[in-house]
Formats: C-alpha cells, structure tokens, sequence
C-alpha cells in the first residue's frame, strides 16, 4: 500500500491520506475507523457502483463493527443534481443520522461530487471518505476537496469546498471498468505529465498498451504517479489561487466543446481535444517549443482519445462558449500553456493563465477540425 499524504496549509487539522493498492476494500473498515471515527456511516453510491460493490462495502465496514447504511441513487451525469443531493439527504435525516455520522463516497466523480457535497452541508458539515472507483475519479476528482452538482445554468456551479478525511483507491476494482471510462480517465494522466513530469509522461507514452490491458505494475505506477502530482499542485494552491490553474491544461477548450455538444462526449474525450488544441496555441503564440503538440497529440492518440474537433461542433460556438466561460476576463479568454512536456508557462504579469488573442484561439481551433 503506498500511502500519499495531502498537506492542507490553510487548516492544518484538514489535511489528509491517500492511500493506493490492492485489496483495499477489504481494509476499509480498519482505515475508515483510524482517519474518520464516526457513529455512523452513510454509504453513498450509484447505481452501477452500488450493484457491484455496496453491499460489500457496507459488509467489510460492520465486520469492524461499524453501522453502515448504503444509499443508493441513479447512475450518470445527468443525476449530479440538486434533486440527488435533496434527496440522498432526506434520506439520511429519515434514518436519524446525526452530526456524529460520516459519509463514504463509493463510485466515480458523480458519486464523489454528489455525495462530498452532500457531506460538506449534512447539517452544516459532516466529516467524508472518498473512496474513488473509477481512474479518473482515483487520480483527479476525488483528490482536492471540490464538491458540487449541476445546475440548468451550467456544470458544478453549486457545491463547496470540503476535504475529505481519508481517500482510498482500490487498483482491484480498476478490473470492472468499462474501457472508454479507462481510456478517459488516461487523459488526465497525459495532462499530468504534460503540466508536471516528462519523464512521467515518456512512461505514459510508451506503456498505452500495458496500461489499456489493465497491466497491474503499469495501473499502479500510473494511479501513483497521478496522484502524487495533483496532491502537490493542489496542497499548493487549495482555493485555486494561483499554480493550481495548470490543472486547467486542455479544459478550456475542453469544456466548451463538452457544453456544445451537451455533453454527448466523456469529459476525458473533450479534454484529450483540448488539450491537443490548447498545445498547438501555446505553439503558435511562440510559447510552447516546436513540436510539443505533436508529442501531445501523439501519446493521447495511443490510448485511443479522440483528436479533433467533432464534425457537428461550429467553432464559433465554442468561442461564445469560452467567452461567457469563468475564465474570460477583460473579454480575452485566458488559457493554462503549455512551454514544453512537463513545464507549464507562468508569467509575471498574468500569472498561470495567458490571455490569447481570438484570432490565434480561432486559428488553432481551425487546426484540429
Ligand atoms: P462517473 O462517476 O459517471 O463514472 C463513470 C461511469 O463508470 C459511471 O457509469 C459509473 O457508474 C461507472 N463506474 C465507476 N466506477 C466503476 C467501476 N469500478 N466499475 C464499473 N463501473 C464503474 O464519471 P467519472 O468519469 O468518474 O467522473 C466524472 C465527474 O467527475 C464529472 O461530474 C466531473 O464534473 C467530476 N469531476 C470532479 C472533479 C473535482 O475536482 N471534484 C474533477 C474532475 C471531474
């Protein structure tokens, strides 16, 4: 078991353990017991997670004599809502669970959005696991204490800052997967690597085949290597202040492109053409070193991401999109570049995000149609 730990500089009392490897599950009850004591817990999960790993959860944590209830809501973006969050929480004050309760958050990114922010307001806050079970929740959203849901006005848009107690990624559970949810989740890795490590990202280009076969050595180095990077960059910058916006790397285009094609694409999928797009950028505005965008577009080929700008998508809308995005200011969409495979660009006066003229944003969008 390799153990991560996530300094929380603002609270010191708030900082927390990542745990990685094998068998986890098994070991819940005894590390949940240690990092997050409760009364009671509230598992909380969705569907397919739930039919697949709830009742196993909730049975290794009473074997440690710990009361578990599991709660159980419907699988998909489309559920990462207020209504969900109303009520999941409903349904904890019916079974009378008090402020000495706890929640584990089993499942994907919607899961551990909707459940960490069910925890952050349960009368005013009670404490959480998360216990990721999908790559990109293991190696991106379940680490940095960002809960929220969806609203009709856009994604995330409510939600709050919590951290969790604990966070335990079971490389087993990796087993059961679907392949395009594996594939998304490795371009956030890719990201990793670009924002923060070469010699990851040399790893990463030429293990696609290792880690697409669920090669154990290849997904644990990968999950690790991931996750140790986000936890720096995010103990670093918890409130997205500063450094933290190279997280951002790919997600400004990528985001656009997932809100006008209403989020028929994986986040991974519109972020893999994101970044491809944002690297040419930092290209053509003289920023990135020849042939970085190559090098990217290259290792997110190899795990099967999609490239190019989807047929359907006119790049005028993602320009009115990433205009009206939060990241606009003084009317010029402001970006994360890229200098060269694990350096990301700062300047003096702009700080981790640059912002581009719309013409070179336009021109670059043009590139990858
Ligand atoms: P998801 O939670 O919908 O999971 C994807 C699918 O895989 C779901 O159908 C889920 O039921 C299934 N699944 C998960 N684990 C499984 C397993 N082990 N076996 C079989 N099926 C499994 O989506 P996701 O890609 O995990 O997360 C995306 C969400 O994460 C988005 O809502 C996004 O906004 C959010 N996110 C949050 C942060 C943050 O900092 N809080 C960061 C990035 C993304």
């Amino acid at each position: 078991m390799v153990r991560i730990h996530v300094p929380i500089r603002e609270q010191r009392d708030a900082s927390y353990d990542i745990v990685v490897g094998h068998g986890l599950l098994a070991e819940l009850g005894q590390l949940v017991r240690t990092a997050c004591p409760a009364a009671r817990y509230a598992v909380i999960t969705d569907s397919n997670v739930g039919r697949l790993y709830g009742e196993a959860v909730v049975a290794r944590l009473r074997d440690a004599a710990l009361t578990a209830d599991l709660f159980i809501f419907p699988a998909g973006e489309q559920h990462k809502t207020r209504e969900t969050w109303a009520e999941l929480s409903d349904r904890m004050l019916a079974h009378h669970l008090g402020r000495d309760a706890a929640v584990i958050a089993l499942g994907g990114g919607v899961a551990g959005d909707v459940a960490g922010f069910v925890a952050a307001s349960y009368l005013r806050g009670v404490p959480y696991v998360q216990v990721p079970t999908s790559l990109l929740a293991m190696i991106d959203s379940s680490i940095g204490g960002k809960t929220a849901v969806d609203v009709p006005a856009g994604k995330n848009l409510i939600g709050a800052f919590h951290q969790p107690r604990l966070v335990v990624a079971d490389l087993d559970v990796l087993a059961s997967l679907p392949p395009a949810q594996l594939m998304a989740g490795m371009a956030e890795a890719v990201k990793h690597g670009v924002i923060a490590d070469a010699a990851y990202f040399d790893f990463l280009e030429r293990s696609a085949a290792a880690v697409l076969a669920r090669d154990r050595a290849a997904l644990e180095r990968t999950v690790t290597r991931s996750i140790e990077i986000k936890a720096a960059v995010v103990a670093a910058d918890e409130r997205e202040t500063g450094r933290r916006a190279i997280l951002n790397f790919g997600h400004t285009v990528g985001h656009a492109i997932e809100t006008t094609t209403d989020f028929a694409m994986l986040h991974g999928e519109a972020i893999a053409i994101g970044m491809h797009c944002e690297a040419r950028l930092a290209e053509a505005l003289g920023i990135a070193s020849a042939g970085t965008a190559t090098r990217v577009r290259s290792a997110l080929g190899r795990y099967g991401l999609p490239l190019a700008l989807p047929a359907r998508v006119r790049i005028d809308d993602v320009m009115r999109v990433m205009q009206v995005d939060k990241k606009a200011r003084d009317g010029a969409v402001r970006f994360a570049l890229v200098n060269s495979v694990g350096e990301m660009h700062v300047s003096g006066a702009q700080g981790w995000r640059l912002a581009a003229p719309a013409e070179s944003v336009r021109r670059a969008l043009q590139a990858i149609q």
